[in-house]
């Protein structure tokens, strides 16, 4: 059984990924071609959004974003520290610094009751993420930020196609930043990024930044990178959203089922009821995860860690003063969480051996 199984996904669009993938190489524009628009037509109208841009990466996705937005070495960036590292990586590459503010422990989003005793002079943006594939808390979050003229950046790797109050994720702040990489809900064959932005003048910023900081050719005005997404993998993704609507739909029944078979015993993902979740990952809350992920693992059932290790404790950031923030929330939650195989085409029959193996890991660690 695999974590993520993205070859039952390929059967169904062999035929039309290369079909596409074969256009791409007859036209031969492999850089920028024809598809990158395509596709970005597609992804702002997906999420509603005036523009999206494509770029190489969900980090450089970030990037880009954070570059676009003006931030420089000393400014402050608040965000959680129960995400991945590219979360506070892009904003220490730019020489600011990443402020931690605790989640709240339903949702592991950050909470937006505890933002404002973290902004300072120096604060520009607020970065949350929508973790587990549920966005944060939107309304709430925008009203600190327009309250204290800040920028809101929504790191959505985890999240394109989820709901927030009927809106689409990616497009719920200044600037949404998403990732196509193969395991997230909407991945292509290799790696990709988009941002989304209703606002003009960024979006123009942002096309800037991702090639080099051209106006024309050779005419650099805006110091920029290669942050460029490849048209093949553009091509990939056009075929894939042909079926995500649907994959939408699997995602959630399959997580209906887990939750039906496992709510007794475990804590299973709460969604609020204004959002509607993508299930990025399907995680569960347990004691002696150390124990039960063996005793899964015996079954052939793999499950995985997001994340282990809190981003104030990690070494890269362990030199640099955090302040005495209250992280105890992420801390705890760090040693407790735990996500399923999950995918859109598990089966019935797969959803019920897990779920029963589960159980039995639980129990018998409970009695012993
Ligand atoms: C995956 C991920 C990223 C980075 O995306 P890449 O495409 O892998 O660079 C950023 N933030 C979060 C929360 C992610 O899960």
């Amino acid at each position: 059984m695999q974590f993520i199984d993205l070859k039952k996904q390929y059967q169904l669009i062999e035929q039309d990924v290369i079909s596409r993938i074969n256009k791409v190489l007859q036209h031969g524009t492999y850089i920028m071609g024809p598809e990158i628009a395509e596709v970005e037509d597609k992804l702002a109208t997906y999420v509603h959004a005036k523009h999206a841009i494509t770029v190489s990466s969900g980090t450089d996705a970030l990037l880009v974003a954070l570059m676009a937005l003006g931030i420089r070495p000393d400014d402050e960036v608040i965000t959680t520290p129960f995400t991945f590292i590219a979360t506070a990586e892009t904003i220490r590459l730019l020489g600011a610094k990443p402020v931690f503010v605790d989640i709240n422990p339903l949702t592991y989003n950050i909470d937006p009751a505890q933002i404002e005793q973290a902004i300072t002079p120096k604060t520009k943006v607020i970065m949350p993420v929508n973790l587990y594939g549920q966005c944060a808390d939107y309304d709430a979050i925008n009203e600190i930020a327009a309250e204290y003229g800040l920028y809101v950046v929504e790191d959505a790797a985890q999240s394109f196609g989820a709901t927030y109050k009927n809106r689409f994720s990616c497009n719920l702040g200044t600037i949404g930043c998403t990732s196509f990489f193969p395991a997230k809900p909407l991945g292509c064959y290799g790696d990709g990024g988009a941002c989304f932005t209703d606002d003009d003048d960024l979006a123009d910023k942002i096309r800037k930044i991702r090639n080099h900081g051209q106006s024309t050719r050779y005419n650099h005005v805006t110091l920029g990178m290669n942050s460029r997404f490849d048209t093949i993998q553009a091509a990939i993704l056009i075929a894939k959203l042909h079926i995500f609507d649907n994959e939408v739909r699997l995602r959630s029944q399959v997580a209906e089922k887990y939750n039906q078979a496992l709510s007794d015993i475990v804590a299973i993902p709460h969604i609020e009821a204004y959002n509607t979740s993508i299930y990025a990952q399907y995680t569960v809350q347990v004691a002696n995860r150390a124990e039960v992920q063996a005793a899964l693992q015996e079954q052939g059932i793999p499950t995985a860690i997001h994340y282990p290790v809190p981003l104030h404790k990690q070494p890269v950031f362990s030199m640099d003063y955090w302040g005495d923030a209250d992280l105890s929330k992420s801390e705890h939650l760090a040693t407790r969480v735990m996500s399923l195989p999950f995918h859109p085409y598990l089966s019935d029959s797969e959803i019920e051996f897990i779920s029963e193996h589960l159980k039995q890991a639980i129990l018998s660690k409970c009695i012993s």
